[in-house]
């Protein structure tokens, strides 16, 4: 018997057989010099993109097409080599126009790029105009590029979503190409889009692509990482118990993607990126450096990552964490991931010799976590032995509670009625300084994403932003969780 993977009713094995013809086609738009070679670049990696030359008049248009690999997704991926403008009009020419509308024509999916550091251009408006008029059933993704450069953090870059909202795209994802940040949540959007096609496809079925697709039907992924030699084997064999199922390659990918999934209460969790490691012999593990590398595409894929550390290490150590686990940690976050801490080898630190360590490795892990990721107050922290096979309840416990909580969604009715008590529970020095918020809501889950929309001219300084997002963390017990807040302003 081969490998086998449901997925609804479907048998997903065949999609392996799926031809490339077949993929799902991504089309990256956008004014010239928003980034969009540096996302095709980054999507395609070293392998070949076709280059379409397309002579005219004295210049050659590149005209790049590619498959695109994300975490474990794999689609076609167009570069419409930018949209050319006529720098006094301020319309697109013809001749690029049309080129970009053939390639739309085979096209489901949209990757609609604007400058963040720029801010939004005339020209992004007129892309969106022509968007519409001429791709109105493509479903459309608005990414703000270059967001590692807007360096002032939350402030800047939650005003900047407020304003990219005007181009009637929805709540844009901040990506940088150059740096690869946000890709996770990239990955998060087109996943869900690109299976649902890929069904629609195999069925025969295939209607327009839609926007709309019920992500919280997908299973929970967990990740395990963490240094070699911190015992993430041990925990995952802890884990998949007697219940350990081997399935086959996921949705249209590869061969490579084998994964792991065991049952818990009732829920499945498929565990992300660890059949293979799983067999791997000791002399195969490689340095601290490679963890990172490894973690960095596993959370990715991950809804939940679970960072192991040593605490035998710990006790013997000045500080809890090393740099290899601070970047996974701060990584997890940043790609807006549920983060649960697992400090394994605790029967190591047991006996009376000991019980002074035991106290302290309890002590000083929470407390450092928290000044490393300051953003995020509340991530939980388990301590287990999985050599004894002690833990495996609570490790789950708090896996399971961190993705409901990233999946969280609350009603703008409930928290109007929570910002009205808020705001006025805190007291501001200066009574014109209190931002003026109209209304605030949840346009997002996995994880929490909220809109404050303000009236008038005003803007939430950094200082709001910490307010509110303490304030949500404390009031619907979202500790732990990466929440973000955007805003926007109303007339
Ligand atoms: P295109 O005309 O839309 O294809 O834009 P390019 O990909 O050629 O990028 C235009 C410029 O922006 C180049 O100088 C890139 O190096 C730069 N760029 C692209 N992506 C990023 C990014 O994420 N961050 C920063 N800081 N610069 C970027
Ligand atoms: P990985 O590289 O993170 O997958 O680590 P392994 O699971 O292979 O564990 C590395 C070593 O630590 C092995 O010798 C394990 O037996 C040991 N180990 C794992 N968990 C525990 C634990 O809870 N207590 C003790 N004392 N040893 C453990």
């Amino acid at each position: 018997d081969g490998p086998q993977i449901k997925y609804g009713n479907k048998n997903l094995v065949e999609f392996t057989k799926v031809d490339v013809n077949l993929l799902p086609t991504v089309i990256l738009v956008g004014r010239p010099n928003v980034g969009k070679s540096a996302l095709f670049n980054r999507l395609i990696r070293r392998r070949e993109a076709l280059v379409y030359n397309t002579p005219d008049d004295h210049v050659t248009r590149d005209f790049r097409e590619g498959i695109a690999k994300l975490g474990d997704l794999r689609f076609r991926v167009l570069d419409s080599a930018g949209l050319e403008m006529a720098a006094t009009s301020g319309s697109i020419l013809g001749r690029t126009a049309d080129m970009t509308a053939n390639a739309l024509a085979r096209s489901q999916f949209a990757i609609f790029l604007i400058d963040v550091r720029a801010g939004l251009h005339p020209m992004d408006l007129e892309v969106g105009k022509w968007l519409r008029r001429h791709a109105p059933g493509i479903c459309t993704i608005l990414v703000m590029n270059k967001s590692e450069s807007l360096d002032d953090g939350a402030g800047l870059l939650a005003a900047a979503a407020g304003e990219a909202y005007e181009l009637g795209f929805g709540d844009p994802i901040a990506i940088s190409a150059e740096t690869g940040l946000g890709m996770a949540e990239l990955y998060e959007s087109l996943r869900p889009l690109l299976e649902d096609h890929m069904l629609q496809v195999l069925d025969g079925s295939q209607e327009n692509s839609s926007c709309d697709v019920e992500e919280s039907k997908l299973p929970l992924q967990l990740a395990i990482v963490g240094r070699p030699n911190v015992g993430k084997s041990t925990l995952l064999n802890t884990l998949l118990q007697e219940n350990r199922v081997l399935v086959g390659p996921e949705a249209g990918l590869t061969r490579d993607s084998v994964r792991a999934q065991f049952q818990f209460q009732g829920r499945t969790v498929y565990l992300v990126d660890t059949a293979g490691w799983l067999q791997r012999t000791k002399q195969e593990k490689g340095p601290a450096s490679l963890s990172i590398m490894q973690s960095r595409k596993s959370i990715m894929r991950a809804h939940v990552v679970a960072l192991v550390l040593d605490a035998e290490e710990i006790a013997n150590a000045k500080s809890s964490m090393k740099h290899a686990e601070v970047v996974i940690a701060r990584r997890a976050v940043e790609e807006g991931r549920g983060l649960v801490v697992i400090v394994n080898k605790m029967d190591l630190l047991r006996g009376r010799k000991n019980s002074k360590l035991y106290e302290k490795v309890m002590e000083a892990v929470p407390e450092e976590i928290q000044m490393v990721i300051p953003q995020v107050t509340g991530i939980p922290v388990v301590f287990i032995s999985a050599l004894e096979g002690r833990g495996r309840i609570s490790v789950m416990r708090q896996v399971i509670d961190t993705y409901e909580k990233w999946c969280l969604r609350l009603s703008t009715a409930r928290l109007n009625r929570w910002l009205r008590k808020v705001m006025s529970r805190h007291s501001w020095k200066d009574q014109a300084a209190q931002p003026k918020i109209k209304y605030f809501t949840q346009v997002k889950a996995r994880p929490p994403t909220f809109v404050a929309f303000l009236g008038g001219k005003t803007q939430l300084s950094n200082t709001d932003l910490r307010f509110l997002t303490k304030s949500l963390k404390e009031d619907f017990d979202l500790g732990g969780i990466p929440i973000r807040i955007m805003q926007r302003s109303i007339p």
